[in-house]
Order: structure tokens, then C-alpha cells, then sequence
């Protein structure tokens, strides 16, 4: 079996509203790269990345002479042949491969007639818990939906997605506004739910005081762990130290030099994995394994994932065993998906992970059509920008938080 074409498109998806982060926003829609990779026995296999836009296209064009004649069974040989260790200084495609990987997989899985997760080990879960995710957002242009900014309306959106999906744990994307009002937000969220469990991830905009100080003002709470609290591997061992509490990051261990340090400096109690950027879905298993070993939990990342991506997320999660925590996706913040059936559901906050030949999931031609064109007509959006704060930008640790308006 050999690889004949790889065909890369562009889509931009509507999401529900403008969510805000520390660095910016995702301004009403989010931006991924699909990438189809066919081979000579008319079998064909999905992948998808984040953002990018003509730039992600490009690279993975540039890459069709590394893919083509190649077999994609071939996983190992791939993942030197595209990012060698040493190469990757000058070029960093781990990303790319990722999406690569996702669609040999895919392959693969439909080759056989097996779903992902039996090529990777077997499946010990049907399905995987997700968290709220719940994002402080700007009103949508009709002015009367969307706006999460202070409490009231933050444990009212948690209260609907709880609701409509069941879930159990709020995740609270944070370092948009002084960490002062956020934690009086946040400990709303504990008052509104006091049977379930939570967590903030201010994406390390905090000092290591500010973090002491929310972590400890949280205590009584049932917190999975602090994620991102403050920069660096050496500022969240601070807080480990200062606050007895489980760290976790989808920061600063992203690869696997930084996992060994992590494990000499015991600073990070959960790795959140993301299949993008270890690497793919096998690094991060070869990942969760060293977790295993050295009695680290393991969670799921989101990067603001469409279904392709999703399922990557799932089938992970149906094999990793040390899945300690609920798993994080933007995904129900999306207003549509790219997937035949539409946007996958939860149900008591859990998703099933797909059991059809390969990732289990297919195209909706008309949808990337549809969302292709979209990109065309409004591009891409700078993911670290704030479209009603322009010019402004972040320091690390911030002191220049949104004003409350
Ligand atoms: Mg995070």
C-alpha cells in the first residue's frame, strides 16, 4: 500500500460565541487545517491541525514529496523521515506530523477493518469524560447571547452546559481578568455545584504569589489539579511546594526531554496530553506510559479541536489506562463540525469513542466545502489579539488584565 496524494483544506467554523483567553480570543470561529492523505488501494485517511491557514497549508504541501510512494504502515520510519530530532531544529514539523500520523492511522484502521484504538492496544473505555470548559466571552453581534464576564452570567452558561451535556467537571479558562474577580467567579462555580469537581487554568499569567493565593483560597473546593497556575516548570514546583496541591500542565512538558526533567523535579502531578502536539496519538500513549511508570496522571488537552481531532482525542483516551482526570475540548463551544452526523454528543458528560473502521468518523464534503469558503471569504484571525482590546498585548506574569465593563 503506498501513499499517492495528500489534498490539504482550510476551513474556518463558526463557534458559538467569542471566547477570550489570556493572549486574545478566538474571534467567533476557529481555524483548522484538514489534510486527506489517498493511497494506491483507493483507501483514504483524515487528519486535521490547528490554525495556520495558508502558511499550514503550505508546509504539509511541501511535505507531499517526504509522503508519496511512502507506506502508512510506515509510522516509525515517518516520524524521522519528517521530524528527525536534529532537523527539527531548523524546522519544526511535529505539529504536521501529528496530522500525518492521524490520517496513516486512519488508514490503516480502514485497511484492516479495525478501529484506531484495537491498533493501539484495545480499548478499556467506551467512552471518555470530558470537562465544562467554560470560557468568559464577549456578546454576540445581536448583543443578547454570549457575554460571560462576571459571575452571574458565568455560573449561568455553566449551569446550561451542565444541562445539555452532564458534566461533572468545570474547567474554568481564566487570565483574561484580574485574578482577584476571577477567583470570586470561580469560587461562584463552587458554591453553584458543590458536589462537583473543577479546575482553572489561567494559561500561567499568574505570579507564583497570585497562584499561591488563589490555590489556597480555592482549597476547600474539589480541585483536580492547579493547571498553568504560573510559568514554567520551576514556578509550578513552587507552588506544588507551597501549596501541597496536584499540579498540571499542557505548557511547559509538551515533549519528552521536558517530561524526563519534570520527573527529576517533581513539579507537575497530571501531563495533559494533546495528540497535536507530542506528536501525534502514539507519542502521547509512549507518553502517558512513562506517566504510568512514574505515578504521574494523565488528561486530555484541547487545542479547539473539530471532529477528526476529537476522535484522535477519544481513541487516546479509550486506551490509556492512567487517564486520571476528565478530558478537556472546545467542542461543544463549536456551532457545527465537518463530520458526517454533525457534532458529536455528550452524554452525562461523557463522549463515545467511535468504533467504525479507522478514527470512525467521515467527511461531510458539503460542510468543508462550506467552511472552506467561509475561510476564503474572512481568512484567518490572530489568535493573539483581543478583537475589542486593540494593541494590547500580555506580560508574563500580566498586570495588564481586562478591564471589567
Ligand atoms: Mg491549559
Amino acid at each position: 500500500m503506498k501513499i499517492t496524494d495528500v489534498r490539504v483544506t482550510t476551513v474556518t467554523v463558526p463557534l458559538k460565541s467569542t471566547i477570550r483567553h489570556c493572549v486574545g480570543a478566538h474571534w467567533g470561529r476557529i481555524v483548522r487545517t484538514i489534510v486527506e492523505i489517498e493511497t494506491d488501494e483507493g483507501i483514504s485517511g483524515l487528519g486535521e491541525m490547528g490554525g495556520g491557514g495558508e502558511s499550514a497549508q503550505m508546509a504539509f504541501e511541501n511535505l507531499k514529496s517526504y509522503l508519496i510512494g511512502e507506506s502508512p504502515f510506515n509510522l516509525e520510519g515517518l516520524r524521522f523521515k519528517i521530524c528527525n530530532p536534529t532537523a527539527s531544529l531548523y524546522n519544526n514539523r511535529t505539529q504536521l506530523y501529528a496530522a500525518i500520523e492521524f490520517a496513516c492511522l486512519d488508514i490503516i484502521g480502514k485497511k484492516l477493518g479495525i478501529p484506531v484504538y484495537d491498533i493501539l492496544g484495545g480499548k478499556i473505555r467506551d467512552e471518555v469524560e470530558f470537562a465544562s470548559y467554560l470560557f468568559f466571552s464577549y456578546a454576540n453581534e445581536n448583543a443578547t447571547t454570549g457575554e460571560v464576564k462576571n459571575s452571574q452570567q458565568l455560573v449561568e452558561s455553566a449551569k446550561k452546559l451542565k444541562i445539555e451535556n452532564g458534566f461533572t467537571t468545570h474547567k474554568l479558562k481564566g487570565g483574561v481578568f484580574h485574578p482577584n474577580y476571577e477567583l470570586d467567579c470561580f469560587l461562584a462555580l463552587g458554591e453553584a455545584f458543590p458536589n462537583d469537581r473543577f479546575r482553572y487554568d489561567p494559561n500561567a499569567t499568574l505570579s507564583v504569589t497570585q497562584a499561591v493565593e488563589f490555590a489556597k483560597a480555592t482549597s476547600h473546593m474539589r480541585i483536580d489539579y492547579l493547571e498553568d497556575f504560573t510559568w514554567g516548570i520551576d514556578g509550578m514546583k513552587k507552588l506544588r511546594d507551597l501549596t501541597g496541591m496536584q499540579t498540571a500542565t499542557n505548557t511547559v512538558v509538551v515533549n519528552f526531554e521536558q517530561l524526563a526533567q519534570n520527573v527529576h523535579r517533581e513539579a507537575i502531578d497530571v501531563i495533559l496530553l494533546d495528540t497535536t502536539f507530542w506528536g501525534g496519538i502514539r507519542a502521547c500513549i509512549k507518553a502517558a506510559g512513562v506517566c504510568e511508570t512514574f505515578q504521574l496522571g494523565v488528561a486530555v488537552h484541547s487545542s479547539a479541536e473539530l471532529g477528526i481531532q476529537l476522535a484522535t482525542m477519544l481513541h487516546l483516551g479509550a486506551v490509556v489506562p492512567n487517564l486520571s482526570n476528565a478530558a478537556d475540548a472546545h467542542y461543544h463551544h463549536l456551532a457545527d463540525d465537518i463530520i458526517l452526523g454533525g457534532l458529536m454528543k455528550y452524554e452525562n458528560g461523557k463522549i463515545k469513542v467511535p468504533t467504525g473502521p479507522g478514527l470512525g468518523i467521515e467527511l461531510n464534503r458539503d460542510k468543508l466545502a462550506q467552511y472552506s469558503e467561509l475561510y476564503k471569504e474572512l481568512g484567518g484571525y490572530p489568535y493573539d489579539q483581543d478583537p475589542k482590546r486593540p494593541g494590547w498585548y500580555p506580560i508574563v506574569p500580566n498586570d495588564r488584565w481586562a478591564p471589567i465593563i
